[in-house]
């Protein structure tokens, strides 16, 4: 045990973490409520490091919001629309092929498509648009819909829901997104996304699609009006889930944007909070691989410095990010691949381009010049061996 935690009041729980032990809500709790940020990212880092060694991964992918037209009406969402509004987009299945062509050409492994619950389209729509993306370049992994898109497909589809993701995948869907999920708890979901589907139903959801065989990942909203027991709440049944399943590749801890919506809070999660939000995720998540700093919400240089607070992954070059730049993320809409590279580098880290199941395409090396290079498992053996877990985990 280094000095900060020998002297730090987290040192009883320090000592646990190091011998393995399992955190409990109260731990969990505990560290939350600590002001000893230093000593909670040490900790962190270490449970991290434990893991995932000096690694820290990245992903080339495109954002594809297929339209925001929205039957619900979530109190915080910035992103959704009626028809009678001036700035609804729908695309076609030819203009998201189109994107999707453009992107390919910039080297993107991932279409990561998401939109509301569109009042008119048929289920066919999101079949026909599917096929049509896996044909462009059938190594392109599509991380599509959230739990509640899904459970609005089955209605749609007049299916059951695993009937309606077989039926997804057969037509090219790699994996769910995480989205959606905001905070567990009733009292809080009822506040800010009243008419959503409960936490049971988007657990189930995922829990359905592991079932099949697929992957996913998950989230929370955080920093609104949920307290600190609603987060650990929230982490604890991810936890559970995961336990049960395995299905899930990462969490990523989403701050709440707070322009453009219903929900009385005025200013978005502070640096401190930011920090130990992945923190406290990395060390009460012990069964998950991949924590993410979502630079999109974070900010790039928060997201830096929280591959040092317990986070292993940022995400990816986005391109195009609606979703919270329409709740007022000050952020750019797009990284380059080198900013990334660039970022984990100076953190200390190796930068990994990782696929959609945070597998490994490109591992770089610091050259011993300081010049960048590059061990590369790319060409046909890294589009066969994406090939392969697409096949095995979508
Ligand atoms: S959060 Fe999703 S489901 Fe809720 S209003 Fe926005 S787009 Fe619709």
């Amino acid at each position: 045990m280094n000095f900060a935690l020998r002297h730090s009041p987290l040192r009883d729980l320090a000592a646990r973490v190091e011998a393995g032990e399992r955190l409990t809500e109260a731990d969990a709790l505990r560290l939350f409520e600590s002001r000893d940020l230093n000593a909670l990212g040490q900790l962190a880092d270490f449970a991290n490091q434990r893991r995932n060694g000096r690694r820290a991964s990245y992903i080339v992918n495109r954002y594809l919001n297929y339209s925001n037209y929205c039957i619900l009406s979530c109190q915080f969402c910035a992103f959704s629309r009626k028809k009678r509004d001036a700035d609804g987009f729908e695309l076609s299945v030819s203009q998201m092929v189109e994107k999707a062509r453009e992107a390919l050409a910039l080297g993107i492994t991932e279409l990561h498509i998401v939109g509301g619950l569109h009042p008119s389209l048929p289920f066919s729509h999101y079949l026909e648009f599917l096929r049509a993306l896996k044909a462009l370049d059938p190594r392109l992994q599509l991380k599509c819909f959230t739990a509640i898109e899904i459970l609005h497909l089955a209605w749609l589809a007049k299916k059951s829901v695993p009937e309606t993701l077989a039926e997804l995948r057969a037509a090219g869907l790699s994996s769910l997104t995480g989205g959606g999920a905001e905070i567990f708890r009733k009292e809080v979901r009822t506040a800010i996304a009243k008419g959503k589907e409960s936490a049971a139903e988007y657990l189930d959801v995922h829990r359905q699609w592991h079932q099949l065989g697929g992957r996913s990942t998950c989230t929370m909203l955080f920093g609104h009006v949920e307290s600190l027991a609603d987060r650990v709440d929230h982490l604890r049944q991810l936890r559970d889930l995961q336990d049960e399943t395995r299905g899930f590749t990462g969490f990523i801890p989403l701050p709440y944007q707070p322009d453009n919506n219903a929900i009385p809070v005025t200013t978005p999660p502070t640096g401190f909070d930011l920090l130990r939000t992945l923190a406290v995720a990395r060390l009460y998540l012990d069964n998950f691989e991949h924590i993410t700093a979502y630079w999109v919400g974070f900010g790039m240089k928060m997201a830096q410095l929280g591959l040092s607070y317990g986070a292993d992954d940022l995400h990816g070059t986005i391109v195009e990010e609606h979703i919270f730049h329409m709740a007022g993320a000050r952020t750019p809409q797009l990284q380059t691949e080198k900013d990334l590279v660039r970022a984990i580098r100076e953190a200390g880290r190796v930068p990994v381009q990782r696929d959609t199941f945070y597998q490994p395409l490109r591992v770089w090396e610091e050259a011993a010049a300081g010049a960048v290079a590059a061990e590369e498992f790319g060409g046909a053996a890294s589009a066969g061996r994406q090939q392969e877990t697409d096949q095995a985990a979508g």
